[in-house]
């Protein structure tokens, strides 16, 4: 009987705490104007072409999605749709995920032939009761649903992949152009949130290789009353601590999004300490009071902010090694 007592009084203690936190965390003024943030170099291409929709009133889903479509479309971005390097057969598969304000959300994996699967993504958050298409069928979905047939592997991608081909050895290395993500969030004007991922993935990865892009919980994760996070780099990694959901989560016990992405980094630290100094992992959040911070495992992860207060602008984020 004592030990069931002390058991409910410590279990009480412990149910109480984050809810403090969250408590206190809500106190935090709202901040109402739109704030975009996305990885990379090329996330300020993506946050201007978000912001025409931010700045006009309209919802962080829209924002995101154009955002996303930017890289996708451009045939010199190697890492994201059009272009992206292919796996070790010479295909280029895409994958690609999306989430609303209201925890919808929509994903395609190894889709072939089509340059914007964060549309395709959309549309099955949008027509279809799953949340998840991959391979021929989300190819068969994104036909019937409009979307043309295209070649996406470039003349430079191709003459890569054959270089490639020599040594034909698989090596992830930090930073390099062979993986490199979009993810995008967004705060919109009413205060709701949404975000966006899309990947042409690691570089001559082995045929059905999937990485973190486009799970929901891994690379992307929203909740509107908390914030949203994304993650890019070694996709393994993030699917492992399923990372922008522990971030988000993190968040709701309190933690600036600067925290969050800190100790999500350091979970991929403590599970795997040698591994971690040979690879890129790279967070960033956006708090729902459009606080945003970032955090890597190595030096050299770029992140681009756009909000009313700032123009669009580059930063590093701080890294563990
Ligand atoms: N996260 C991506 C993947 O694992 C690659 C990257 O962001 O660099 O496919």
């Amino acid at each position: 009987m004592t030990s069931r007592r002390k058991f409910l009084q410590l279990s009480t203690i412990a149910s109480m705490a984050p809810v403090t936190k969250l408590l206190g965390f809500k106190q935090l003024t709202p901040v109402t104007k739109p704030v975009v943030v996305s990885t990379w170099n090329f996330g300020l291409d993506a946050n201007a072409e978000a912001w025409k929709i931010l700045s006009t009133n309209g919802r962080a889903l829209d924002a995101v999605e154009a955002g996303a479509r930017v890289p996708e479309g451009d045939p010199k971005e190697s890492s994201v749709g059009l272009g992206g390097l292919p796996d070790r057969d010479g295909r280029v598969t895409l994958d690609s995920c999306i989430m609303d304000e209201f925890a919808n959300c929509g994903a395609v994996a190894c889709l072939e032939h089509i340059v914007h699967p964060v549309s395709v993504a959309r549309k099955v958050m949008e027509k279809t009761p799953h949340v998840f298409l991959v391979g021929e069928g989300a190819l068969k979905f994104a036909l019937a649903n409009g979307f043309k047939k295209e070649k996406l592997l470039t003349k430079e991608s191709e003459k890569a992949w054959k270089e490639w081909l020599k040594t034909a050895q698989y090596k992830p290395v930090a930073n390099i152009e062979n993986h490199d993500t979009i993810g995008i969030v967004a705060l919109d004007g009413k205060q709701n949130l949404s975000g966006a991922c899309t990947t042409s993935g690691m570089a001559y990865k082995m045929q059905g290789r999937v990485g973190d892009s486009p799970i929901i919980g891994a690379a992307l994760f929203v909740d509107n009353e908390i914030g949203a996070a994304t993650s890019t780099g070694v996709g393994e990694e993030v699917i492992r601590i399923v990372g922008s959901h522990l971030v988000v989560e993190l968040m709701r016990q309190g933690n600036s999004p600067q925290q969050a992405c800190e100790l999500a980094v350091a979970r991929i630290v403590k599970n795997q300490p040698k591994k971690s100094k040979e690879i890129q992992v790279g967070f960033l959040a956006l708090s729902k009071n459009g606080e945003y911070g970032a955090f890597a495992l190595q030096k050299g992860f770029t992140y681009a902010v756009k909000s009313e207060e700032a123009a669009n602008k580059l930063f590093e984020a701080k890294s563990y090694y």
